[in-house]
């Protein structure tokens, strides 16, 4: 195994990586909500900015929230990015912008969390598992905090059911814990299965 300094350095090839990344992640999130648009439980849509949903706070809170989730993986590269994933899911807020019809927060729901991973694994790697994890982790500490911060409510099943599913405050430890949970369990596989690899082709 690595020595753990080495993983917590960001080269300049770990900048770009996570640059690139979130940016595909960015417009992923701000393009599924466009499928709210022609959904039939579509409502009008609120403005993100009379709203207050880009406030700092909002922000800063919804990066710890994503970066401590993704710290088990002892890698930088995927810290930050859990953190970056967890702020830009909010992207979907973006439509609001177009004053138009839609279903709020499409970027919190499962759909959305499979298809994200899926793309940026084709797009960046295939076998980067760490990086599908964290995508695929990043809806469950966004709404971790979302709940933590007062907002109950998303369309967690859309498109299949576009009904607004409310959790308890309570619940933002189990999708935080859960979070942590299975990116600590795959990280443990994925540097098992790294070192068993290192080992083989060094015999
Ligand atoms: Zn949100």
């Amino acid at each position: 195994m690595f020595p753990i300094y080495k993983q917590l350095k960001l080269e300049r090839k770990s900048i770009y990586f996570v640059i690139g990344v979130s940016v595909v992640f960015c417009s992923l999130s701000a393009g599924f909500s466009l499928v709210g648009t022609v959904l039939p439980d579509k409502i009008a849509m609120i403005n993100p900015i009379e709203h207050g949903s880009l406030s700092i706070k909002e922000i800063g809170g919804h990066f710890i929230w994503g970066a401590v989730a993704a710290l088990v993986t002892l890698r930088l590269r995927y810290i930050l990015l859990g953190g970056l994933f967890a702020v830009l899911i909010d992207s979907d807020h973006l439509i609001g912008l177009l004053h138009t019809e839609g279903i709020p927060r499409m970027g919190h729901s499962i759909t959305f969390a499979i298809i994200a991973t899926i793309v940026l694994m084709l797009v960046f790697s295939k076998k980067d598992y760490r990086l599908g994890t964290i995508v695929g982790t990043s809806v469950l500490t966004h709404i971790s905090y979302d709940i933590f911060d007062g907002s109950y409510g998303f369309p967690i099943l859309t498109p299949f059911m576009d009904k607004i599913i409310q959790f308890p405050k309570i619940d933002w430890m189990v999708f935080e814990i859960a979070a942590i949970a299975i990116i600590g369990v795959s990280s443990f596989i994925i540097t098992k299965k790294e070192s068993v690899q290192k080992n083989t082709s060094t015999q």
